[in-house]
């Protein structure tokens, strides 16, 4: 399937280089435009001052968790799609970061096909 989310801003929230490297690489075919946040405020920011279509946070990151900025970033932006990426095997994680009011989640490792189809559930119906 080709997607073409050339009209789309997604903050990848991830303090992390090689991670954000490869997601960077698995966006990369869909023209998405991508910001790069490294820490939890600074995903705060961003999303409150720019127009921005979703955001892959990840859990784990400096000052505030991604968490947190999720549940601060909702408070402004309900409706902004956040996808949580959670640890392998972290049921509590998964369970967290729904009641923190994630969209979503996928678990690390993340594999291409399986974070494509679950940011279509937002982008393409
Ligand atoms: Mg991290």
């Amino acid at each position: 399937m080709i997607r073409n989310w050339e009209d789309k801003v997604v903050v990848i929230a991830e303090d992390e280089q090689i991670n954000f490297l490869f997601l960077k690489a698995v966006l990369k075919p869909t023209k998405a435009k991508v910001i790069w946040t490294k820490t939890g405020r600074e995903t705060i920011d961003v999303c409150l001052s720019d127009k921005i279509d979703m955001v892959l946070m990840d859990i784990k990151m400096p000052d505030i968790n991604g968490l947190d900025a999720t549940i601060e970033i909702k408070k402004k932006y309900p409706d902004l799609p956040i996808i949580a990426q959670t640890a392998y095997a972290m049921e509590e994680d998964e369970i967290a970061s729904q009641e923190a009011g994630c969209d979503d989640y996928i678990s690390k490792p993340i594999r291409p096909d399986n974070l494509l189809t679950i940011m279509s559930k937002f982008f393409d119906d």
